[in-house]
């Protein structure tokens, strides 16, 4: 079970609603690394800790060790032969490669297990209503891994996995997965595009890695493609015009963000061109619909982001702002 380590004197609690963020993480998820010079690299998570510290955030989040999600937890989303197949290439020793962009250390099986069991803990004390929200800062990230292939980076779909906690083990009727990763999610689509308990809504640079996203749009596939260099205004007219009135009409009982930070104007993986203020922006619309329709609930999941000041800020600034300080 998850460890909490609340500071003394910070569960502040108003009527029973309880105000604590959780920042749930795991010293694995340093130790998982895909090479030199790879973006998706363990410095990201000390990024995001040092701004944490230098901002004094730190010091109202519950900090929660990851545990390792369980081989069931997994299968919801994943054929067992992913699964097989992702502990059968984990080395003992060098890396392994599983697509050009993808490896494996001997760490990373480790780290992409406490990288999944983060975002069902983070379901486990949202629905409990031990915090209120959470934050799971983990690697490998999640959102490309479909339900039978790992690629882009991820090894297994974090958000997915946490979602389909929601729904299957707490009983939830209806869940939002909210993604403003510079890519598109393309294996939470994959896993979730015939679960009418699951409205996905994701706006990503178009055309970009993975060149998908285009094709399957329905009512609860709404993806929203921007053109390289598009920037605040195109984002946010693409979250007022098209996320706001899905989510509106969907009524989640929960929701969960893939936040990735690689769209920010810093970020040279692509050409979107964010800034804090729009992620700060956007986490205020994404809680508000939380607040009316899903109890506040939000658990929030690291994917990408590799400018790692930009990264650094920018997750303090979504995290300022999800945990309501
Ligand atoms: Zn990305």
């Amino acid at each position: 079970m998850a460890r909490a380590t609340l500071p003394k004197g910070r569960t502040r609690v108003r009527g029973d609603e309880v105000l604590d963020t959780a920042f749930i993480g795991h010293e694995d998820c340093l130790l998982h690394a895909m090479g030199t010079h790879h973006p998706e690299c363990p410095a990201r998570l000390g990024a995001i800790e040092d701004q944490l510290i230098a901002s004094g955030l730190i010091n109202y989040l519950a900090r929660i060790d990851a545990p390792k999600a369980l081989r069931e937890q997994l299968e919801r989303v994943h054929d067992a032969g992913h699964v097989d197949a992702i502990i059968a290439k984990s080395p003992s020793r060098g890396i392994v490669h599983l697509d050009p962009d993808t490896a494996m250390n001997a760490h990373s099986l480790e780290a992409a297990l406490r990288a999944a069991g983060a975002g069902v803990a983070a379901t486990d004390l949202v629905l409990k209503r031990q915090v209120r929200r959470a934050f799971c800062s983990v690697r490998p990230p999640g959102h490309h891994a479909e339900r039978n292939r790992a690629m882009g980076f991820c090894l297994f779909n974090n958000i997915a996995v946490a979602a389909a906690h929601a729904l299957e083990s707490h009983g939830i009727e209806r869940v939002a997965i909210a993604d403003f990763d510079v890519h598109h999610g393309n294996g939470t689509e994959d896993i979730f595009r015939d679960d009418e308990r699951v409205l996905m809504v994701s706006i990503f640079q178009h055309p970009f890695y993975p060149y998908s996203g285009t094709e399957g749009r329905s009512e609860r596939m709404v993806n929203i493609p921007l053109p390289a260099r598009s920037g605040s205004a195109e984002f946010r007219a693409a979250v007022t015009t098209h996320w706001l009135p899905a989510l509106e009409r969907f009524e989640p009982r929960m929701i969960f963000v893939s936040a990735g930070f690689d769209a920010h104007r810093e970020d040279d993986m692509a050409s979107l061109a964010l800034v804090e203020a729009d992620y700060v922006w956007v986490t205020e619309q994404l809680a508000a619909i939380a607040d009316r329709h899903a109890q506040g609930r939000i658990v929030s999941m690291l994917e990408g982001g590799y400018a790692l000041h930009a990264l650094g800020r920018s997750v303090a600034a979504h995290l300022k702002t999800l945990s309501g300080l």
